[in-house]
């Protein structure tokens, strides 16, 4: 890569577009004071980015722009371009000339633009630092400046170094990696945060999905023993009905053959004789009666016929004595005396044979034979009749009374057999109603098993199949199961399973955002252990490079340091400061135990020590303002050496150096001018000898910096 030219455009002096052109690896700059040489030096850090305005002697981007004068107006802007020759692409873009350029407006605001595109101030930094430019510009060495590199801190010389080293670049990608990693940290706590809010939401939704699951397997555990219950129920109803039946049948029927056994026993006792042939009886003995009393009346008549049929006969024997009346009246009454008094039988057989004595010799008076024996004919003939009809009757009586007497032994079986019966249908009523009575439950239980089956059906839609033998469990087994069953529906509607698709929804959702935002976290944390890694690695080698670098300065150093001071020694050593920071505890003024907690900063930093020849100065503060410049040239030229920069711009390093050191220093430009373009500003007549190149600046009354290609001789005379 090489430098082409610079263009300033209304930068400071130079009002009109003035280009210069580095054909050589060695431009010298001359001219006289305040002719605008330095200017051009600034214009180098100007368009390389300089942020510091105070290093290009301004205060604001204002003062960087022409400013008129008399003759010229003053600009609105002020550019400067920068033209790389990038055949060797050593600048990481596929252009073979680069353009950088700078442009400050009157309101402070900076473009930049690479190749005429506005990019970033980073962009431009990052592209170069590729070249070894670096933003310290330690390759731009200002007027005056020369010994910047003494009077820096330890820590600042450690940055120009690595700078000079060419340490930007991977300084840059610890930086990049650093801010990525800051963004990831940052990323990673936004996850975190997210996660954290999400967490009790989802701790929530989480606890409302076991409860979900758990009525879910509840209502499983449901249906099982759902089916299980209406299974052996419905068996329980059939069985039982069929049970009932058969032991219903028989007493049923036995019921209704008795009841009708009953009712005809009924009716045929209440259609008994008694009273019928009672008084039929008593109209027989009634009529036995009559038939003896006309025997008697008949057999007494009859006697009296026979008698006086015999008186007759004796009265024809002895020619008729006749009893009279009043005697047998005395007989009759004394008779009848006797019978008053207790009737002996004694005294009236001898008072009876006395009288038929007496008879026997009275003659009756009054009836014919003939007559008496056609009445005593008519008597026997009455008389066998009568005999027929008592004989008649005394058979009906018996007839009637055996009737009546079968008839009340009859009533009494059947009266037997009722009451027998009775008691046997009250029996089989009793059972019956026992039977009645588990009929009429077990119209219930399946009254009750149906309205519990759609109940089943509304609560869980199916059952499932299952098989149940009727293993004639007890029934209270079934009870339980409906206990069961009970409090199962009512763990189940406590779980309240309303809007369960929604909360399952939500949960999937959230546990898949939690997931997401949780593989990000580990993507994150991943980058972030990638980017440390990096870090580390790029810690690691600066740390070696730096080290490495430092040594190869050192002995580059020292050869600088001995040839410009003809002897003597020179080195630079990394040195660690310690540093006590203070950590949180400083915003607590007073806070003691904040205070004891601080921690220790480990700076690295470089240290120069050097031994002049022949004296016993150590310390650079002991050194002439010479001897600091060449201290100064021998450190810059070997930094350069160690790792030439494309380019270096020396503003009148040559200053303070007398004839021998200007020829050293000549001979050290040239040297390092095989690797690096130098742009020397002098008014020193050695180095202006060594350039190939000669640009004499001059600046006439209007102000404005004007440039002019000379010749050597020519440039001696414009420098002065
Ligand atoms: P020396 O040899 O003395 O170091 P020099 O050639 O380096 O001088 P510079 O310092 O580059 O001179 O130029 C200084 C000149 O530039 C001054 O005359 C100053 O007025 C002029 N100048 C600086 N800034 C502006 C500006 N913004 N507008 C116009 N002129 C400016």
């Amino acid at each position: 890569m090489r430098l082409k030219s610079i263009e300033l455009s209304g930068f400071k002096s130079f009002a009109k577009k003035t280009p210069l052109e580095f054909a050589s690896s060695i431009t010298s700059i001359v001219g006289p004071n305040g002719s605008g040489k330095s200017n051009i030096a600034e214009s180098f850090r100007f368009v390389l980015g300089e942020q510091s305005m105070k290093s290009m002697r301004g205060r604001r981007g204002e003062d960087m722009i022409w400013n008129g004068s008399a003759a010229v107006p003053r600009a609105g802007r002020a550019g400067v371009k920068l033209v790389f020759d990038n055949s060797d692409r050593a600048l990481n873009l596929d252009f073979d000339e680069v353009s950088i350029e700078r442009v400050v407006h009157r309101d402070g605001v900076n473009d930049y633009l690479l190749n005429g595109s506005i990019v970033r101030l980073r962009d431009v930094a990052e592209l170069l630092s590729q070249a070894n430019i670096g933003s310290s510009g330690h390759h731009i060495i200002s007027q005056g400046e020369a010994d910047r590199v003494l009077t820096a801190s330890s820590r600042e010389r450690r940055e120009m170094i690595e700078d000079a080293l060419g340490l930007t670049a991977y300084l840059y990608k610890r930086e990049e990696a650093g801010r990525k990693l800051d963004k990831t940290a940052e990323n990673m706590r936004e996850v975190q945060a997210l996660r954290r809010e999400l967490a009790p939401h989802l701790k929530f939704l989480g606890a409302q999905v076991k409860k979900i699951e758990q009525a879910q397997a509840l209502r499983e555990d449901l249906a099982v023993l759902y089916a299980e219950y209406l299974k052996r129920e419905q068996t329980y109803v059939s069985i039982t009905k069929k049970e009932l039946a058969g032991e219903l049948h028989e007493p049923s029927a036995e019921h209704k053959t008795l009841s009708e056994r009953i009712n005809h026993l009924r009716v045929s006792l209440s259609k008994k004789l008694d009273d019928k042939g009672a008084s039929e009886l008593v109209r027989l003995e009634e009529e036995s009666r009559a038939v003896a009393k006309k025997q008697e009346a008949a057999n007494r008549e009859l006697g009296a016929v026979e008698g006086e049929l015999r008186a007759h006969e004796r009265l024809a024997k002895e020619a008729g004595g006749t009893v009279p009346v009043a005697e047998a009246r005395g007989f009759a009454e004394r008779v009848l005396k006797e019978l008053e008094a207790g009737g002996n039988i004694a005294a009236l057989v001898v008072l009876a044979k006395e009288f038929l004595r007496r008879l026997t010799h009275t003659p009756t008076a009054g009836h014919s034979k003939g007559e008496l024996e056609t009445k005593k004919a008519q008597l026997e003939k009455e008389l066998a009749h009568l005999r027929t009809q008592e004989e008649h009757t005394r058979h009906a009586v018996a007839k009637l009374r055996k009737e009546l007497e079968s008839e009340k032994d009859l009533s009494r079986d059947a009266e037997r057999e009722l009451f027998a019966a009775m008691a046997r249908r009250s029996e089989l009523e009793t059972s019956l109603a026992g039977l009645r009575a588990r009929e009429e439950m077990l119209k219930r239980d399946e009254e009750q098993y149906k309205q519990e089956f759609r109940e089943a059906a509304v609560l869980l839609g199916h059952l499932p199949e299952t098989e149940v033998l009727f293993d004639d469990e007890p029934r209270e087994a079934q009870a339980e199961r409906r206990r069961k069953l009970e409090r199962l529906k009512i763990r189940l509607e406590e779980a309240g399973l309303g809007n369960s698709t929604e909360v399952l929804r939500e949960h999937q959702e959230t546990t898949e955002r939690d997931a997401f935002l949780e593989r990000e976290l580990q993507d994150l944390e991943l980058s972030a252990g990638k980017l440390r890694q990096l870090i580390e690695e790029l810690t690691k080698t600066l740390e070696t490079r730096f080290v490495d670098g430092i040594d190869k300065i050192n002995t580059e150093f020292e050869k600088f340091f001995k040839l410009m001071f003809g002897g003597g020694s020179a080195s630079l050593a990394i040195v660690k400061d310690k540093k006590l920071r203070r950590g949180a505890g400083e915003a607590h003024d007073g806070d003691e135990e904040e205070i004891v907690d601080t921690d220790i900063e480990v700076e690295e930093g470089v240290e120069i020590s050097i031994a002049l020849p022949h004296k016993r100065i150590k310390g650079l503060h002991m050194l002439s303002g010479g001897e600091r410049a060449l201290t100064s040239i021998a450190l810059i030229f070997a930094m350069s050496q160690v790792n030439p920069p494309p380019f270096l711009i020396l503003d009148e390093t040559d200053a303070a150096l007398d004839e021998a050191n200007s020829r050293r220093y000549g001979d050290m430009i040239e040297t390092l001018a095989r690797h690096s373009q130098l742009i020397v500003i002098t008014h020193n007549r050695e180095t202006m000898s060594r350039a190939g190149v000669l640009y004499g600046i001059t600046m006439g009354s209007d102000g404005v910096s004007k440039l002019l290609s000379v010749k050597f001789e020519e440039a001696l005379a414009v420098a002065k």
